[in-house]
């Protein structure tokens, strides 16, 4: 590490102190980014590094509500308002008992530069609570909701911060949200993304993130000659995003052999296909049950606590959460033959396993860029719903695929190397930054 990174890394450190995930996204994007600002007088004498990291806002509020029992619940309710130099702030809510300061303001960062790689005029953000949804009837959801938005609805508008879901946050819970500020504010406009289609939301958006990031694996593939047809995938995850990239990866003509969830992994060596799909969607989102349920229907290996690093693949999918891919995962990975990690989740793997990607050259693909297309199509529902159009399914879908092929010129762009290989994670770091920061610049010291 250079002398201008730990010196900029110290005062980070400094001042956020203890806040584990937000100084690993920033160590991160400092590695590639510090070289560059110094490269250019203008970023480096505006201090654009140092205002990047600062969030504009953040709001922390207490959440009371009644269980079904008629018991008092009090919750924490967060929103970081990070950076709305190129549009006003977009990113999900989680909700989740791990959510914390740091992590949201590492989400929010991110958010940052995925938004400005998607070409779409939104600033970054990121909000949620550590409140569990799991095994909590719909009314304690929808209870837990509107208290949350009793308070949040003061912060967000249509043109001010337009939360959207991630974690725990999905078509119920932004239906609930949506709901209570309406109520309170009289005002039926496009505040929240993910919304259901027939009332107001986008077609393609619960199938965005994982679509795109199928998109860009593509991409990625097509660079070096190849396609998924006949590749073995291991996804981890089987939420939203995990649900619609092996959708996508199955109807490409790929072979999806595990899924997880925070209990463990199934692995099913003849192949996850569309009908063992659909049971597993209609296990998480209707009956909302464990992954393991599937290995007793199929017939195959439930591997509790664990996770699926260790399956041999040509790719590997990591669509559950943040550092559940370490450093000897990667290194099992690259041993077991695979060439290419895109992260369907945000920060899914720990600076040690990039590390051992980089090392072993083989495609890695960070979540800035490769997960950026559920928020992409939130920005398309926005323009929708400033228009009070719809486009069709395969309008958002052609606009999606666009989308992606473009993050990865740029990706390709900034992060090509002397000796030819594509540093996708550097190519993400810059290709985002630049228009921030030229924004920032315009915009004044503020
Ligand atoms: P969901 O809540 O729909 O699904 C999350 C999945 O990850 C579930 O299978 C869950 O298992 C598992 N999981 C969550 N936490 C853990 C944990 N600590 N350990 C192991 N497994 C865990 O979320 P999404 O699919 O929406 O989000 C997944 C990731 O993708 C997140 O990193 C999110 O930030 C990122 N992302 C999501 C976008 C979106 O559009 N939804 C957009 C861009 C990024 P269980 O059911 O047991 O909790």
């Amino acid at each position: 590490m250079t002398g201008d990174i730990s010196q900029f890394l110290e005062k980070v450190r400094t001042r956020n102190a203890g806040e584990k995930e937000f100084l690993q996204a920033v160590t991160e994007v400092a590695e590639s980014i510090v070289p560059f600002v110094n490269s250019v007088p203008e970023y480096r004498d505006a201090k654009i590094l140092e205002r990047i990291v600062e969030p504009e806002r953040v709001i922390i509020f207490r959440v009371p509500w009644l269980n079904d029992k008629g018991e008092v619940e009090v919750n924490r309710g967060f929103r970081v308002q990070m950076n709305s130099s190129i549009g006003p702030y977009k990113g999900g809510l989680r909700f989740h008992p791990s959510v914390t300061l740091s992590v949201l303001k590492f989400l929010a960062f991110e958010q940052v530069f995925k938004n400005s790689l998607t070409g779409l005029p939104m600033g970054g953000g990121k909000g949620g609570s550590d409140f569990d949804p799991k095994g909590r009837s719909d009314n304690e959801v929808m209870k837990f909701c509107q208290s949350f938005m009793t308070e949040l609805y003061r912060h967000v508008g249509a043109d001010i911060d337009i939360p959207a879901g991630d974690i725990g946050v999905g078509k119920r819970e932004i239906g609930y949200l949506f709901g209570q500020y309406k109520r309170i504010k009289g005002e039926f406009n496009g505040v929240l993304t993910g919304k259901g289609y027939e009332w107001g939301g986008s077609l393609i958006r619960p199938e965005a993130t994982g679509y795109g990031l199928v998109y860009f694996a593509e991409e990625i593939l097509k660079t070096n000659g190849d396609s998924l047809v006949g590749k073995k995938v291991v996804i981890s995850g089987s939420g939203n995003v995990a649900q619609y990239a092996a959708e996508k990866c199955i109807s490409r003509g790929a072979m999806v052999l595990t899924m997880s969830d925070s209990e463990g992994f199934i692995y099913d060596p003849s192949g996850i296909d569309q009908e063992k799909l659909d049971y597993i969607i209609r296990l998480k989102n209707v009956e909302r049950k464990r992954i393991k349920e599937y290995a007793n229907k199929y017939k195959c290996e439930f591997v509790p606590g664990e996770r699926p690093w260790g399956i041999k693949c040509d790719i590997a999918l990591p669509n559950a959460t943040q550092n559940e891919l370490d450093g000897n995962d990667a290194m099992l990975l690259v041993k077991n033959g695979c060439t290419c990690v895109a992260e369907g989740a945000n920060m899914p793997c720990t600076p040690e396993a990039v590390s051992v990607f980089h090392k072993a050259r083989i495609f890695y693909a960070p979540g800035k860029a490769a997960n950026a297309g559920g928020v992409a199509v939130s920005g398309l529902e926005m323009s929708q719903n400033s228009q009070r159009y719809s486009w069709t399914r395969d309008e958002v879908d052609n606009k999606l695929k666009d989308i992606m092929r473009e993050i990865h010129k740029i990706c390709v762009r900034y992060g090509r190397e002397k000796d030819g290989h594509i540093n996708y994670e550097k190519g993400a770091n810059i290709g985002g930054f630049v228009k921030v920061a030229d924004a920032m610049l315009a915009q004044g010291v503020v």
